[in-house]
């Protein structure tokens, strides 16, 4: 069996390693290092996978959300609802702005921002949700663009983790996650569902005006060369990494259906199990498991994630500590929220190995052995 990998990087890259190294090749040969042809093709091949009219590539997706925010002109203390259950960069641009992040609850069977705990946090100084597409599972969006509509509030999706996914509105129309909002972002990190082979973002939007702000704060706040109209940032998404992404964007579909064959392996060999919930597959949303997430019921976690890598099996926990729970939040009333949702998942969830080049020989291991652990103990 060959050795498994949480995400196995390298196995994908000598899948595509030809049409990879000739994209770098012509990156090298051209010399067009920072926004060359590979870059402009990558905004265009995005732009018409998701159908959201401007794509702006830039240099991570902390940047990208960072970004986002800038673009819309908040002031200090306005208030920006994000779930506390993410990764802490969703959060942490708020707080860099000057902005005060307002941590929400999630839906403990999608694990995504609920939205009856969004309503209830809305106060005159509300200004933005920040929504995740968590794991993969596109977040609730119906709902939460008609809490912002009647309240007057933006909406900016993390996609970092569903690129590919999508959301079924109740008339039947179905959108690209990261398009629903005034403004989505996203993360190419190589682990992430579209990765590069370094850093690497975008951000999405079918507003003009909004696309053209973006683009101006992304690229120092300049309009035109040496004109600088308002504060930016320096974020490039470079010549190499588009080209690695166009290649890869080509893929993406395939990699996404590999990673729900793999899904349904593991639902299957944990189906119906007492102390096992296996990732809910909410009816709107296609789930495109950047994380494969069990919830675990009366079993010791640290146990089974030790027993796991005695048997060279790694397993993660996303997230150990939720955003308000984190010291850097502290100032912003961390110790006062009661999010028990979150709190309780914190302490259930472990994510299995999930990527694009799982066979059933490594799945049939990973699953046999954490039911082995599990029955025993
Ligand atoms: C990865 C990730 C980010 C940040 O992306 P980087 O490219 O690492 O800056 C933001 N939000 C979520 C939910 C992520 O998973």
């Amino acid at each position: 069996m060959r050795p498994i990998q949480m995400v196995d990087l390298k196995r994908q890259y000598t899948n595509i390693k030809s049409a990879v190294d000739s994209a770098i090749q012509e990156v090298l040969d051209s010399a067009a290092f920072i926004n060359g042809p590979a870059v402009t093709n990558l905004a265009q091949g995005l732009a018409s996978y998701t159908g959201s009219k401007h794509v702006i590539p830039c240099a991570n997706g902390t940047d990208a959300l960072q970004i986002a925010m800038m673009a819309l002109d908040l002031q200090p203390g306005d208030e920006v609802i994000t779930p506390s259950f993410t990764f802490v960069a969703t959060t942490e641009v708020v707080a860099l702005l000057k902005l005060k992040p307002v941590f929400v609850e999630v839906d403990p069977k999608t694990f995504c921002i609920d939205p009856a705990a969004i309503e209830k946090a809305i106060t005159p100084k509300t200004k933005a949700i920040v929504p995740v597409h968590l794991y993969g599972q596109a977040a609730p969006m119906e709902a939460i663009l008609d809490i912002a509509r009647r309240h007057n509030l933006y909406v900016i999706e993390d996609n970092a983790q569903a690129i590919g996914g999508t959301y079924t509105f109740s008339n039947g129309d179905t959108k690209k996650t990261g398009t629903m909002g005034h403004i989505g972002t996203t993360s190419f990190f190589p682990s992430k569902n579209l990765g590069c082979y370094g850093d690497g973002g975008a951000i999405f939007t079918d507003d003009d005006t909004l696309a053209n702000r973006l683009k101006m704060i992304a690229n120092h706040g300049q309009s035109k060369r040496y004109y600088h109209d308002i504060v930016g940032c320096n974020s490039r998404l470079d010549s190499m990494q588009a080209a690695v992404l166009n290649v890869k964007l080509q893929h993406l579909d395939q990699y996404t259906a590999a990673r729900r064959a793999a899904a349904d392996f593991y639902d299957n060999a944990f189906k119906a199990h007492p102390k096992i919930t296996t990732p809910y597959r909410a009816s709107y949303s296609h789930h495109v498991f950047h994380q494969y997430t069990l919830l675990l019921e009366g079993v010791d976690r640290n146990g089974l994630n030790e027993f796991l890598a005695s048997k060279s099996i790694p397993s993660m926990i996303y997230y150990p500590v939720p955003g308000h729970k984190q010291q850097m939040f502290a100032a912003f009333g961390g110790a006062d929220y009661h999010l028990e949702t979150t709190d309780w998942l914190t302490e259930r969830v472990i994510s299995l190995p999930m990527h694009t080049e799982l066979d059933d020989e490594q799945l049939n291991y990973i699953s046999s052995n954490v039911l082995e652990y599990i029955n025993k103990n």
